[in-house]
């Protein structure tokens, strides 16, 4: 039987209640999915021998988890430990009249859960495949996938994307319409954006290989 899909509000749990900037929540799922699909690198926040250790790396998904990939020897990626995995896109500097109101306009994601080490040799195929597609969607079958022998050297975890929460700001600077605003300067955004430029071959190729159209069809466009 299937799983029963995840409820379409994010739930407000000890640990995703918003306690600061709470008008900056959002507890729409399909927030929170946009904002997984608009990127492909995450933090994982894990507690290792009583320190803790927030390590950048790549992520795929499904509808109910969170995929993430390492080296066996990964100690991050140990599994059946708590962790706290963010996903973060900047949109553009807010730069108010007073210093104190500058900021940011972003979307973020944050996931607290157990992450769970994935054994069964299907499943961490499946894993990988989604991992690999949601960097680069086309690669799974153009590449060669891995063997045993790499598939033996590499650690799946999967986390739940139950327990999860949404923060987004957008918009114009706060002080708009405060005493600052008769200061006369300059306020407003500067907006960034991240877009995929031409794909730079492999000096080892041999000359007149295509670049497959799955890559070459990405220049200039964003990640989505
Ligand atoms: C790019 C960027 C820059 C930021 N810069 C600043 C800054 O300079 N100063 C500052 O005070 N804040 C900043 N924030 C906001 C910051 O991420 C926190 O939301 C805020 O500081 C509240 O933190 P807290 O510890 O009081 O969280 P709490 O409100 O106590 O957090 C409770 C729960 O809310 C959820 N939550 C909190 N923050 C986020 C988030 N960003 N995304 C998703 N879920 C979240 C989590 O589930 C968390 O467990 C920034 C955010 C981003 C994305």
């Amino acid at each position: 039987m299937a799983p029963k899909p995840l409820p379409p509000r994010l739930p407000e749990t000890d640990l995703t209640r918003h306690r600061r900037l709470r008008d900056q929540g959002s507890l729409e799922r399909a927030e929170l999915e946009a904002i997984l699909d608009a990127g492909f690198v995450c933090h994982l926040g894990v507690v290792v021998e009583g320190r803790p250790l927030v390590v950048p790396t790549v992520y795929g998904r499904d509808e109910r988890e969170l995929y993430l990939h390492g080296s066996v020897a990964s100690r991050s990626l140990a599994g059946d430990l708590p962790v706290c995995v963010t996903v973060t896109h900047i949109d553009g500097l807010v730069l108010a009249r007073s210093v104190f109101e500058h900021g940011v306009n972003y979307r973020s994601a944050m996931i607290h859960g157990i992450a769970r080490k994935v054994t069964d040799p299907e499943e961490k195929l499946e894993g990988l495949r989604r991992l690999t597609e949601h960097a680069t969607p086309g690669q799974w079958s153009y590449a060669r996938r891995p063997n045993r022998k790499e598939l033996a050297a590499t650690t799946l975890l999967a986390l739940s994307l139950e327990e999860a929460s949404v923060k987004i700001r957008s918009g114009a600077p706060d002080d708009g319409d405060g005493p600052d605003a008769e200061l006369g300067l300059w306020a407003g955004v500067l907006p960034l954006t991240s877009v995929w430029g031409e794909p730079v071959a492999d000096p080892a190729l041999p000359s007149g290989t295509a670049v497959p159209g799955h890559i070459a069809r990405r220049a200039g466009t964003r990640h989505a």
